[in-house]
């Protein structure tokens, strides 16, 4: 985050990910996958952002059995679910466990490993509505992927919101830190997670460590981002190659800004697993099967 060392030129749009299929997490999450670590040249560019799940604004109807998906294991990262709208309950192994609901964020910690189960607020459930949300997973360094589990739930007062000069829009920060305000989410690595609202012609412009994977990804509205178009649900990721990034908007837009220190080690995935070999994938399967990550019914 510091503006003196980085280069004056824009940062170079890599790519932008337009993902229009979508696939079901459970029955509760119809999501875009608009991030995999399987693309290793994205996984490069991106780190330490693994995945990225987009559940778009969907419309539920009411039922008295709350959709979602049931209990299962994850180690060696952590998985940060932001509700846009709607209403996420939470549960795992350590106990931990919540609702969040629209302006909140659940920062789960596998670490060694955890058991958790994600669904639909039953409240929530009962009348239905409009279901807007987003879960990005984020990779832990290998000393830091046998930590002990946790779960942090981030409220929307917890983080609160910046006002932008000019009355330009607000910046709700997650993680990390914007123009001196600190999010409230621990993380291993250096991270920047920023909730932007833009009013209607306004823009700003951010500078981040040079060698940072900086993402942003639409969830609503219009933006024009280094000079090209993307709208809710497309992701734009950008090279480490420093450098500003201007993002303004016509009509008014509502963007996660992702910004990284990147983890340079070797990602060897499986299911709800990432590790750093094969052996370690192996070993997480031989874990779970002993009953090693808890018992969550
Ligand atoms: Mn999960």
């Amino acid at each position: 985050m510091s503006a003196a060392a980085a280069p004056t030129t824009q940062r170079t749009i890599h790519r932008i990910i337009r993902q229009s299929g979508h696939h079901w997490v459970g029955d509760g999450f119809r999501v875009k996958g608009l991030l995999s670590y399987d693309d290793r040249e994205l996984a490069r560019l991106t780190s330490p952002f693994l995945l990225l799940d987009y559940n778009a604004p969907y419309e539920f109807g009411p039922t008295d059995q709350p959709r979602g998906v049931g209990a299962h294991p994850h180690r060696g990262f952590e998985t940060v679910t932001f509700a846009f709208d709607g209403a996420i309950a939470h549960h795992d192994s350590t106990g931990g466990g919540g609702v969040i609901r629209a302006g909140d964020v659940q920062w789960m910690t596998a670490g060694r490993g955890i058991l958790h189960k994600e669904y639909h607020d039953a409240e929530w459930a009962q009348q239905g509505g409009t279901f807007h949300m987003a879960q990005l997973w984020v990779n832990l360094p290998a000393a830091a992927k046998m930590t002990a589990p946790g779960y942090q739930p981030l409220t929307a007062e917890q983080i609160g919101s910046v006002e932008l000069p000019c009355g330009a829009g607000t910046v709700r920060v997650v993680a990390g830190e914007f123009d001196g305000h600190r999010g409230p989410a621990r993380t291993q690595t250096p991270i920047n997670l920023w909730d932007v609202r833009l009013h209607p012609g306004a823009s700003m412009t951010s500078a981040f460590a040079p060698s940072d994977s900086v993402a942003v990804l639409v969830i609503a509205g219009t933006a024009t981002i280094n000079g090209q178009d993307a709208v809710d649900g497309e992701l734009v990721v950008f090279e480490r190659d420093g450098g500003p990034i201007t993002i303004a908007t016509d009509a008014g837009t509502r963007f996660l800004v992702l910004d990284g220190e990147p983890i340079d080690e070797p990602i060897v995935g499986y299911g709800p697993f990432v590790m750093n070999t094969p052996a370690e994938i192996r070993q997480a399967f031989a874990d779970f099967e002993r009953g090693d990550f808890g018992r969550l019914d």
